[in-house]
């Protein structure tokens, strides 16, 4: 049976303007159509006011972790696999209602939690986004965040490592390629984090790439910054993470080698409530963290909005993601708007039609066409003139079901 979406206005995310009116068919779990109006007689799923654009894309998440929980990032990656899998079951559940359809996971310890949810989710035992997952992260032995990736040096041992994360169901590999650590404390990971220092060298990183390429699997680079930005890009990663303290030469080798920035960290950065420099953090405090560690948090802010505003205007692509702050991708957007100079359609496509490209999913997701799978949500109000609609998700449709209605 044939059902049709309707809402005041209908954003495709490949159209430069929305379409006022018209309705999606809906058939098989595919858009079939998107018409003037629906045929006397048909089903229709009037939204209202709603807006209607495609299901959102996050780009970066971690399945067994959030940062709303009370623990520190080290300590809910420490948890045992079992319970991560059961915070990532409910955690992937939240993205889903806020609009989250599709998202790419970079990283969630040894045990494959990532791989058992993903499937789980289309196996249908539980409800989520559909997922890519990394299986293991890779990084060199003195590269950060030890309790997520497995240690991995020189050529032989990443050819390993990259050939264990796709036997154990790794859909994307993910390498850190900047940052190195110096000791397990908290204050050594921040010494170590927001640094230009290259973990990987070039030829490590190529190698993962001529590995993973072979089975038709992109790399994604945790990279801060420094020289490690140009080989990476220059040795074919489709992503560089975070990306916060990239320099303005750097600007041309994304251009030329078509990697992404992803996940530019714009919550931890601005944001009052989430951000790096919020009271309200259960973890640590900001005021009794070292000066040396503000002073790298606004070095790279000052950073992130300077150079990146020029990489987004230069043309760079983007994929907006979350990180820990899961169902948070709207504010992303509003960060990537106010901070760095999107415009609003710019932004949509970011969480959109841009990130399903990243995926290499762009033929089944990512916009509203004739022939692709029926992700797609309402909003309330219209996301071109105010971004916050996006927080106020009150439909979500996933491959033509129905799995939130608050209409
Ligand atoms: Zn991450």
């Amino acid at each position: 049976m044939t059902i049709y979406l309707k809402g005041k206005s209908i954003i495709d995310c490949v159209s430069a303007k929305p379409i006022n009116g018209g309705v999606i068919a809906v058939h098989d779990g595919k858009i079939q159509a998107i018409l003037e109006k629906a045929p006397d007689g048909a089903r229709v799923l009037d939204c209202g006011n709603a807006t209607l654009m495609p299901g959102l894309i996050d780009s970066h998440i971690h399945v067994g972790e959030d940062a709303g929980r009370d623990e520190s990032v080290k300590q809910q990656h420490l948890q045992p696999d079992p319970l991560r899998a059961i915070r990532g079951a409910v955690t992937l559940k939240n993205d889903l209602m806020a609009g989250v359809t599709s998202a790419r996971a970079l990283g969630d310890g040894q045990g494959c939690v990532d791989v058992i949810i993903r499937d789980a989710i289309e196996r249908g035992e539980i409800i989520g986004p559909r997922l890519q997952v990394a299986a293991h992260a890779i990084r060199p032995s003195h590269g950060t965040a030890p309790e997520i990736g497995i240690a991995a040096d020189g050529e032989d041992e990443i050819r390993k490592a990259v050939r264990k994360a796709i036997f154990d169901g790794a859909d994307v590999i993910k390498l850190f390629v900047s940052n190195v650590s110096r000791g397990e404390t908290y204050l050594d990971y921040l010494k170590g984090d927001l640094t230009q220092v290259s973990a990987y060298t070039k030829r490590e990183m190529e190698v993962a790439v001529e590995e993973a390429s072979r089975c038709g699997i992109k790399v994604a680079g945790h990279c801060i910054g420094g020289k490690v930005v140009q080989w990476a890009l220059e040795a074919g990663l489709a992503s560089l993470e975070h990306a916060n303290l990239i320099e303005e030469e750097d600007i041309p080798y994304f251009l030329k080698y078509g990697g992404y920035i992803s996940d530019p960290n714009l919550i931890l950065f601005f944001d009052p409530v989430r951000g790096f420099e919020s009271p309200t953090i259960k973890t640590h405090k900001w005021n009794e963290l070292p000066s040396w560690w503000h002073e790298k948090v606004w070095r790279a802010r000052e950073q992130t909005v300077r150079v990146m505003g020029k990489a987004l205007k230069a043309g760079v692509k983007f994929a907006l993601g979350t990180d820990l702050n899961h169902t948070q991708l709207w504010l992303e957007c509003k960060y990537f708007i106010e901070k760095i100079g999107a415009d609003n359609m710019r932004a949509l496509a970011a969480v959109t039609m841009d990130s399903a490209k990243l995926l290499g999913v762009d033929d089944q997701v990512g916009s509203l066409e004739a022939g692709k799978l029926a992700d797609i949500i309402a909003v309330d109000g219209d996301p071109l003139a105010d971004i916050s609609a996006l927080s106020r998700v009150k439909l979500v449709m996933k491959g033509g079901e129905i799995v939130k209605q608050k209409i």
